[in-house]
Order: structure tokens, then C-alpha cells, then sequence
């Protein structure tokens, strides 16, 4: 059955690359006592976010879908001390379960969850004249992903990176006629992004503990 031998493999890469530590691991305990669905990055991938920002040199994060922060944890501790990780997440008891989970792991000064749609946040964020962001994580409801993707623009600047989440789901990527709005919404988004020549991106496919999916990841070049 491939999605245990899946499962396995990311558990000794796991073991050996992204071991837990106390705070994530609490991080974790603490979303499911909560209720939380358990869709949350996988450990390795999480690490991969933690080495982008650290590629990246990021100073300052944005993260469209909090949860309960555990995505959040691996991108706030890629930050200097003065850096700056801004979460957006619709669901304020998800929002709260990130708050402690973020604050147990000592990352309370350098992270900050807002509560809202994201579509209303962003503009805020925008009128405050928040970022550039260096990296910008989307993550949130899929068939806003188009719109996320825009507004990641507004808010970057050339050489910032943009990462989304979930961007095959199986394979339904594929599907031109998908009814459901995830599959809809992720397409539009590679439509705009293989499109828009501020962009410069690419994508794979993934297998592991979160079965087939994948990510884009995308520089803004201007
Ligand atoms: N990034 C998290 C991690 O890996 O730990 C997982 C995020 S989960 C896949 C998606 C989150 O987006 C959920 O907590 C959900 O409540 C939130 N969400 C859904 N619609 C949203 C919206 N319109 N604005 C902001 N957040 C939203």
C-alpha cells in the first residue's frame, strides 16, 4: 500500500532532518485537545519553510491560515530577533489555540495572529503599510487562492518568495471540469501565476504523511 510505505519514509526522513522538540510537539497535542483538524504541514515540510525563510534572509513573514500555529512555529523561528511573522486565520479559536502555541515556543514577541477573513485583514494590513514581506505562505481556503496570490504581490517585493500549499490534491489539479471550489481556485492561481511575468514559480508534487499533493513556490522578480 503505497501510503503507509509513504508514511514511513517520512518518518525516517522525519527522525533524522526535523526531529520534534517540546514545543512543537505541545503545539500538536494542544490542536487536536481543541478540536482542530489535523491539516497541518507535514514535520519535513514544515522544515523546508524554516530553511526558505532562512535562504531567504527573511526579516518579515506573512502567513495566510494560521491553525493552531504549527506551520507558523517552523517560519517564526527562521526570524532574527527583531523579525516579524503576521498570521491570518479566520476561525478565532483557532487563532487562539496558534497565540499559546506560538507563545510556548518563546515566539510570542516575534509572532502575531489576527483574527478575520483574510480578504478583510490583507486590505488592513495594506492600509497600515505593513511589509514588504520577504516571504509570503498561503495556506488558507483554497478557492481564495487567485486572490491570495494578488494580494502576496501587493505586499512583496522583488525577490521576496511566495509559497502555496496543497496545489495538486490528488492529482484533481488535472481536473478542467472540478466542481469542487479547492481544485477551481488552485488552478485559477497557476493560470495567474504562469502568467503574470512578476512572477517566476514552480511547482512539484509531493507523497508522505499527507498522502499526494504539493506546493508552489514562486520568486517575485519585479
Ligand atoms: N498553515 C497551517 C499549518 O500548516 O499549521 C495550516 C492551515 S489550515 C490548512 C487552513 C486554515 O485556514 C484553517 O485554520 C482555516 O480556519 C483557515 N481559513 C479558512 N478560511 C480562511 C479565510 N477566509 N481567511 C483566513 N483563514 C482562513
Amino acid at each position: 500500500e503505497p501510503q503507509a510505505r509513504w508514511s514511513a519514509v517520512d518518518a525516517y526522513l522525519t527522525d533524522l532532518l526535523a526531529p520534534a522538540d517540546d514545543a512543537l510537539t505541545a503545539a500538536l497535542a494542544a490542536s487536536d485537545e481543541a478540536g482542530l483538524p489535523q491539516i497541518a504541514v507535514a514535520p519535513n515540510q514544515g522544515k523546508l519553510l524554516h530553511l526558505l525563510a532562512r535562504v531567504q534572509g527573511a526579516r518579515t513573514i506573512l502567513e495566510i491560515g494560521t491553525l493552531g500555529g504549527y506551520s507558523s512555529i517552523w517560519l517564526a523561528r527562521a526570524l532574527p530577533a527583531d523579525g516579524r511573522l503576521i498570521s491570518l486565520e479566520y476561525d478565532p479559536a483557532h487563532a487562539e489555540v496558534a497565540r499559546l502555541n506560538l507563545a510556548r515556543a518563546g515566539l510570542g514577541a516575534v509572532a502575531e495572529v489576527r483574527t478575520g477573513a483574510a480578504l478583510d485583514t490583507l486590505p488592513k494590513l495594506e492600509a497600515e503599510g505593513a511589509g514588504p514581506f520577504d516571504l509570503v505562505f498561503v495556506d488558507a481556503d483554497k478557492k481564495n487562492n487567485p486572490r491570495y496570490v494578488e494580494w502576496a504581490l501587493r505586499l512583496t517585493r522583488p525577490g521576496s518568495v511566495i509559497v502555496v500549499d496543497n496545489v495538486v490534491r490528488g492529482g484533481t489539479v488535472l481536473d478542467e471540469e472540478a466542481a469542487d471550489e479547492a481544485t477551481r481556485g488552485t488552478r485559477a492561481m497557476f493560470d495567474l501565476v504562469a502568467r503574470d511575468p512578476r512572477l517566476d514559480a514552480t511547482a512539484f508534487q509531493t507523497v508522505g504523511v499527507k498522502g499526494h499533493d504539493g506546493m508552489l513556490v514562486a520568486r517575485v522578480v519585479s
